[in-house]
């Protein structure tokens, strides 16, 4: 399988050539020249293979340039019951007539982006010391995706992470998670300044492409194609889980922010997954929402970007969306790279044609909106009525999920992330303390490892010289 941009740079790349990288040369992003077609057959075959096996056969449809006994090898290694906590790994479970939730978030930082990040930590490191050379990760954070890197990467051969989070801004919990690491190839920078100076930060050691080269500065960011790739696999397993025939269609309604999530199952459907809609669910941040309800994609300025208790999905611009619109339109690279190369630019958004809008609904996508007080009556109702805790973001899957029920079309909502870590609202909803897995009772006891810093790309820089061997 060879890749391409969207923007229409037609180099045909294999899969471990983009695998560490970010964007495509021209600003797009990364997609497979054509998605496989999954027949019946093959269907009936993958029904009751366990998740590892699932993983493998999926992902050995994109990635032609690992020899097959490796890929297996390094699926076998990732979805364990160790890693996970369950040996089914994505498990369902019910919640009332028709409607499921699928547990994405069982891995070791409560967030279903371990499900992704897991299998890349595994992948950088084999394609990493198949080449003989070496990355240093640099990354911002106001959360989720610093935490399922640092524990994906930690201890790997030839990696070393270099996080940056606004000092004293994350959770408590968030910050004990990241900061008791106690492994040397993992760095926490905690920045005296807001999200957006550790990502200024970012960009501008990104930017000085010497230093970069130099000093192989890499990302994990979710417009990364192989995390996309991971995440196609749970909507198949939830699939199985939820059908008995291969005539039965499902629902899937996925709580979004960077459209990475729900772009894998837009994947699968593409591949011929029977999912009837993907119901696109977003907070206050509403993005993504008003592009399904109008055509019209528009980003928010900084000061638009509210901060909500569902901070994950608190987003001014889907960074995953592109590859969406590619597809919305028939795979047109020049009309894709007018809409997000310049009409973004130049307006800070675009209206669609009217006759491109209509394609939406051919692609299963519905879309809603949750805000606070939707959060607590749908977590305080959650609990109430069947005895389970959901978190923030889960909660404005469901809340979403509810207005685009079918009758005989089961609903899987997707879990992102344990209740736990968001503590406080759980508390406002409930009146009720969420429980913690095992293991991580006295997490904000344990001894911490960061370094703080003042909002500076040169005292980055430094750090890096002095840490990156
Ligand atoms: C990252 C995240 C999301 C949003 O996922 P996208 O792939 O960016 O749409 C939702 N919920 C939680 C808990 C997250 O960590």
């Amino acid at each position: 399988m060879k890749y391409v941009s969207t923007r229409g740079d037609a180099t045909e790349r294999g899969f471990s050539d983009i695998l560490l990288e970010g964007l495509a040369p021209d600003g797009g992003l990364y997609l497979p020249l054509r998605y496989p077609r999954v027949d019946d057959a093959t269907l009936t075959r993958w029904r009751g293979l366990r998740y590892a096996e699932l993983a493998y056969e999926i992902l050995s449809l994109y990635i032609d340039d690992i020899p097959a006994a490796d890929l297996r090898r390094l699926c076998e290694a990732t979805y364990t019951e160790a890693v996970f906590g369950t040996p089914q790994i994505a498990p369902l479970r019910p919640l009332d007539e028709g409607v499921l939730i699928e547990e994405l978030s069982n891995g070791p930082t409560l967030a279903f982006k371990d499900m992704a990040m897991q299998l890349l930590g595994n992948l950088f490191e084999y394609e990493l010391a198949r080449r003989g050379e070496e990355l240093n990760i640099l990354g911002a954070t106001s959360g989720d995706t610093g935490s399922a890197a640092e524990y994906a990467m930690r201890g790997k051969q030839g990696i070393r992470v270099f996080m940056l989070s606004p000092h004293g801004r994350m959770s408590p919990f968030q910050q004990a998670q990241m900061f008791s690491l106690p492994d040397a190839n993992i760095h926490n920078l905690a920045v005296e300044g807001v999200f957006d100076d550790c990502q200024d930060i970012v960009k501008a050691v990104s930017g000085d492409l010497e230093f970069k080269r130099r000093w192989r500065i890499g990302t994990v960011n979710s417009i990364n194609w192989a995390r996309l790739l991971a995440q196609v696999v749970y909507y198949f397993a939830g699939w199985f889980q939820a059908t008995t025939h291969n005539g039965q269609k499902v629902s899937f309604a996925v709580p979004s922010g960077n459209f990475g999530n729900i772009c894998a199952g837009h994947v699968a459907r593409m591949m011929g997954l029977p999912i009837s809609r993907l119901v696109c669910a977003t907070n206050e941040n509403d993005v993504l929402d008003e592009f399904f309800r109008t055509g019209t994609y528009r980003v928010r300025a900084g000061a638009e970007t509210v901060e909500t208790s569902s901070p994950s999905m608190d987003i001014s611009k889907a960074s995953n969306f592109e590859r969406f619109v590619f597809d919305l339109l028939g795979r047109d690279a020049a009309r894709t790279r007018a809409l997000f190369g310049d009409a973004i630019a130049r307006s800070g958004g675009f209206r669609l044609a009217a006759d491109e809008f209509a394609r939406v609904a051919g692609f299963g996508f519905v879309s809603g909106r949750s805000t606070h007080g939707d959060r607590l009556a749908t977590i305080r109702d959650t609990w109430q009525r069947f005895g389970q805790m959901i978190d923030t973001h889960t909660a404005d899957g469901l809340k979403v999920a509810r207005a685009h029920l079918e009758r005989g079309v089961p609903m899987i909502v997707l879990e992102t992330a344990l209740p736990a870590k968001f503590a406080a609202t759980i508390r406002e909803a409930t009146g009720c303390e969420p429980g913690r897995p095992a293991g991580l009772a006295d997490l904000e006891s344990l001894p911490r490892r960061f370094t703080v810093m003042p909002p500076d790309a040169g005292a980055v820089k430094r750090y890096i010289e002095t840490y990156a061997v």
